[in-house]
C-alpha cells in the first residue's frame, strides 16, 4: 500500500480506533443571494439590517461587544450605525441582476422557526451552539478571538458523511481543516491556478506551524469510485481533480484486477491517501520539516460501514552505511 512513496519513506501501521462564525462577537449573520430585475443601470443593494443593538457578550467576567470593520471593539456595545454601514458594503462584487437579502443576525435570543428548512436549521444549530459551547466557555473564545494554533491539519473528504470535528471531538481551535473531493493532495506545482489545497497546506505548515498533517479517506467515497470507473478525466472539474489519484488506481488494478468493484475501491480509498501523502513530500518546506522531526505526517481510512478508524504513518527508513 506504500508504493506511492518516494524512496527513502515506509508506512507504519497504527491500526486502533466538526461551524463558521464571526469568532470575536459569537453570532451568525446570514445572508442569501436573489435574483432581480434592475430596471436602472445602477446596481440597488438592498440590506435590511435587524439588528437589536445592546446584545453583548461576557468574556472573562468582563462585558464587550460590538464590531467596526471586523476589529472587536472592548469597551463599546455593539453599534446599530457601524453594523449597518458595515453591511452595506457588502455584495460588490455580484453581477448584475443580484442583490443581498440580509436576513439578520443570530444568537441565542433569535427566535428561529420551526418549518423543517434546512437554513433554519442551520441557525437552530448555531443558537444551540451559542448556549452550549460559546457561553459556556468564555475563556476559550476569548483566546480564539486572538489567533489560532491548532497542532494538527486535517485533509478530508466533503462527503456529508465524513465530518472530522464530530469523529474525532475537536474543539474549535483545534485543527486546521480543509475538505475537497476524495480527501486528495495535489502535487506542488507552480502553475498560477487556484490551488486552494495547496494554499491551506502552505498556510497551515509555513503560517500555523502544524506539527502533525492528517489525510483521511473513508469508505463508499463517491471521487474514488468516480476515478476508478472513468475512462477520461478530461471535461470537468470533478475529472481534472480526481486524476491526482491515478497512481493509486493503477496500483489497485494491479493488484485486484479480478476482484469486485467494491474491493477495488477500498483498496483505491486507502492507496489514495498515500498519493496524497507522497505528494505532500513534494513541498519543499514539508520535506525539509518531516526530515527535522518538526513535522509528521499521518494517513487514515473511516470506515463508516464497520465503524472502525484505521491509521498509519510516514516514517523516513534507516539508510544502511556501506563502508
Ligand atoms: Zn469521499
Amino acid at each position: 500500500m506504500n508504493l506511492a512513496l518516494q524512496q527513502g519513506y515506509g508506512v507504519v501501521s497504527k491500526s486502533g480506533f466538526t461551524p463558521g462564525f464571526d469568532g470575536v462577537d459569537g453570532s451568525l449573520r446570514e445572508f442569501r443571494v436573489g435574483s432581480v430585475k434592475v430596471t436602472s443601470t445602477a446596481r440597488q443593494c438592498v440590506l435590511r439590517v435587524s439588528d437589536r443593538g445592546g446584545l453583548r457578550r461576557r468574556v472573562g467576567g468582563k462585558e464587550s461587544g460590538g464590531v467596526e470593520g471586523g476589529r472587536c471593539s472592548s469597551s463599546r456595545p455593539r453599534s446599530v450605525t457601524a453594523r449597518a454601514s458595515l453591511l452595506q458594503g457588502l455584495g460588490g462584487s455580484l453581477k448584475e441582476g443580484y442583490v443581498l437579502k440580509n436576513h439578520g443576525i443570530v444568537d441565542e435570543t433569535t427566535e428561529v422557526e420551526s418549518t423543517g428548512d434546512v437554513i433554519e436549521k442551520l441557525k437552530k444549530g448555531f443558537k444551540h451552539f451559542k448556549d452550549t459551547q460559546y457561553n459556556q466557555k468564555p475563556d476559550l473564545y476569548a483566546k480564539l478571538a486572538e489567533g489560532q494554533e491548532p497542532k494538527v491539519m486535517m485533509i478530508t473528504c466533503a462527503d456529508s458523511r465524513v465530518c472530522p470535528t464530530m469523529l474525532h471531538g475537536l474543539e474549535a481551535g483545534e485543527a486546521f481543516i480543509v475538505r475537497n473531493v476524495a480527501n486528495l493532495v495535489p502535487p506542488c506545482e507552480g502553475s498560477g491556478e487556484h490551488h486552494g489545497t495547496s494554499a491551506a497546506i502552505e498556510f497551515a505548515v509555513t503560517v500555523l506551524q502544524v506539527e502533525r498533517i492528517v489525510v483521511m479517506g473513508h469508505s463508499n467515497c463517491g471521487g474514488i469510485k468516480a476515478l476508478m470507473s472513468r475512462d477520461t478525466y478530461s471535461g470537468d472539474f470533478v475529472g481534472s481533480w480526481i486524476r491526482i489519484g491515478l497512481p493509486a488506481k493503477k496500483k489497485t488494478l494491479s493488484l485486484f484486477s479480478g476482484k469486485p468493484f467494491q474491493e477495488q475501491c477500498t483498496f483505491c480509498e486507502q492507496e489514495a491517501v498515500n498519493v496524497s501523502l507522497a505528494n505532500l513530500l513534494t513541498f519543499p518546506f514539508i520535506e525539509e520539516r518531516v526530515k527535522t522531526g518538526k513535522l509528521h505526517i499521518y494517513g487514515m481510512h473511516y470506515d463508516f460501514i464497520e465503524g472502525q478508524l484505521t491509521s498509519w504513518e510516514i516514517e523516513r527508513e534507516e539508510v544502511p552505511i556501506h563502508a
